[in-house]
């Protein structure tokens, strides 16, 4: 069997690759060890957002983009993607002051070409009453603006579905276990429910998210590891306790963390551990869990927390630094074994927003080596439904 493109994972970023293959008209095989978005795809903050504090560490180019795909997908899946307000307290002794909040949200609505999804306001302090269980105490002001929130599992399922439907085909679970690649193609093998299974694509994209490494090394003539570190970001799960959205300072470190009603639950989220074991050992430790429910205690000081929390912990893949992982770059990073004709494409971290502009920019990369084809579809004007 002969394939234009086999993709490894059916993460975001496999099923958008996926998507914008069958589109540009390339035969294209996705291959899911266990389900689609079992990885970190289904551990995220669940936001289709521009990302407002990446304007801090200077991240202007993907604040833009993610601006402009958050724009795209709530015209494309709006039973998807759905804007909320998120309520920003400022404190007397919070990191970012009110003027901090304020010229960032400016430059943020600026960079969305002022779009009426990106206007924010300040609170009056009479509309201070309305914000559940919010501690008063020092507060300075309060600014509200829209992001959008998803169910992440259901949207990687739905662009799943939307490369299905262009001609893609899917094995799963079946495991990727070894490639062999040459001049002219990759010949790729694959576990497919106990039976080994080879066939053959002009080109491989590894999508394995956290298992980049893994996959890489089962590849010959072998490429280099890539120096990126698996960080976890946890999050608690807790009963309805709140129904306004907010975006809050933890006390501990300043990071920004959310505190976000989601599909009948309360998100509290997230952390950032440098995680060393293997990517299926990930899981919030006591010490993140202790860190989110101080975070929620100082602000909502009234709050039942129920003696037991539901947690889940993803991994992002991040270049390998000294700095802190809260100030490291999210952009998406490209390896290629061959900038001139690629025949193996790994796609590390990047964002679950910007993955359509991931998927078609991955596509540019790996063009060297496919041929002509017509085009399907056009993945600006797929619309994404929920699968049943
Ligand atoms: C805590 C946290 C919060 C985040 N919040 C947001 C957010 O709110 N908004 C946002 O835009 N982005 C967010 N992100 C980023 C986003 O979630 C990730 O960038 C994205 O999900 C990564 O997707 P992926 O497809 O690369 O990896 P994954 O989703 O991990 O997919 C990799 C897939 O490959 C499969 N696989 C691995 N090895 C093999 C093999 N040998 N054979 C077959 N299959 C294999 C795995 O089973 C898995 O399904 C967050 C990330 C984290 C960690």
């Amino acid at each position: 069997m002969k394939y234009d493109i086999v993709v490894i994972g059916a993460g975001i970023q496999g099923a958008g690759v996926a998507q914008a293959a069958a589109a540009a008209g390339y035969s294209v095989l996705v291959v899911e060890q266990t389900a689609p978005a079992a990885g970190t795809s289904s551990k995220s903050s669940k936001l289709i957002h521009g990302g407002l504090r990446y304007l801090e560490s200077g991240q202007f180019g993907l604040v833009c983009e993610s601006l402009r795909e958050r724009a795209l997908l709530l015209h494309l899946a709006p039973e998807l993607v759905k804007l909320q307000t998120l309520h920003i307290p400022v404190y007397q002794h919070s990191s970012r002051s009110a003027l901090t909040i304020r010229a960032g949200l400016s430059l943020y609505s600026l960079l969305a070409g002022l779009n009426k999804n990106t206007r924010f306001s300040k609170l009056s302090r009479k509309q201070w009453d309305g914000l559940e269980g919010l501690r008063q105490e020092n507060l300075k002001a309060v600014y509200g603006y829209q992001e959008a929130q998803t169910n992440d599992t259901a949207l990687t399922r739905s662009v799943l579905q939307s490369a299905i439907l262009l001609g893609a085909d899917v094995m799963m679970p079946a495991r990727f276990v070894a490639a062999e690649r040459n001049g002219q193609n990759c010949k790729v093998e694959i576990d497919n429910g106990g039976k080994l299974q080879t066939l053959s694509c002009r080109v491989l994209v590894n999508c394995a998210g956290p298992w980049v490494n893994q996959v890489l090394a089962k590849i010959h003539p072998p490429l280099p590891e890539q120096q990126v570190e698996l960080v976890q970001g946890s999050h608690l799960l807790l009963p309805p306790l709140l129904k306004q959205h907010f975006y809050v300072e933890a006390p501990q470190d300043q990071r920004a963390v959310f505190v976000l009603p989601w599909e009948g639950k309360l998100m509290v989220g997230t952390t950032e551990k440098i995680h060393e074991g293997a990517p299926e050992e990930s899981a919030c430790s006591a010490g993140e869990k202790e860190y989110l429910l101080a975070t929620l205690h100082h602000y909502f000081p009234q709050l039942p927390i129920p003696a037991e929390v539901e947690t889940f912990a993803g991994l992002r893949v991040l270049p390998k630094s000294d700095e802190t992982a809260f100030s490291r770059p999210r952009e998406v990073m490209f390896a290629v074994d061959d900038e001139a004709r690629p025949r193996v494409l790994s796609v590390m971290g990047g964002k679950l927003t910007t993955y359509r502009a991931t998927a078609e920019a991955a596509m540019a990369r790996l063009m060297p080596s496919l041929p002509t084809k017509e085009r399907r579809a056009d993945t600006a004007l797929l619309h994404l439904t929920p699968v049943d």
